[in-house]
């Protein structure tokens, strides 16, 4: 079975194709992360942040909101809000070249919370740790 099969199989399990997944048991149980930083390249995948994220990544930079959101912050492509800067190839500019989150401690929500609180069809395309039952460290 491939991983999108095992990924259609799991969203029907769980009754819908997308939103957040704290009730489902299965998919936390069988994923383990491979530190490929795959979700963090994904093209034209985006990373809003709230006034919130702003001011707690901000604050650990030892920047003032104001040069963080000059310096690392764009208007998102719905110009509803700001998004973290990309690299040319796609990737986020605050992941490392052995596949860390140089903020790690203050990332936004959306990436703290990925894959666990919220998942759709194509976390399963990108994400190689869902619906793995073995890690691979
Ligand atoms: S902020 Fe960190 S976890 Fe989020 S996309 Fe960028 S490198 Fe990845
Ligand atoms: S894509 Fe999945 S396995 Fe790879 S770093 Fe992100 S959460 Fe971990």
């Amino acid at each position: 079975m491939t991983i999108i099969d095992k990924a259609a199989k799991a969203l029907k399990a769980a009754g819908d194709n997308c939103g957040r997944n704290s009730d489902r048991p299965r998919i936390h149980d069988e994923f383990r992360c491979r530190r490929c930083g795959a979700c963090c390249r994904i093209k034209d995948g985006i990373v809003r942040v709230s006034d919130t994220e702003i001011a707690r990544i901000a604050d650990f930079l030892g920047m003032t909101e104001a040069e963080f959101i000059d310096r690392e912050t764009e208007v998102a492509p719905d110009r509803h809000g700001l998004i973290l800067k990309s690299r040319p190839d796609g990737a986020c500019e605050w992941l490392s070249d052995d596949n860390l989150c140089r903020i790690n401690p203050v990332k936004p929500d959306k990436c703290r919370t990925f894959p666990l609180e919220w998942v759709n069809s194509d976390s399963f395309k990108v994400c190689p740790g869902l619906g793995q039952s073995t890690d691979s460290r």
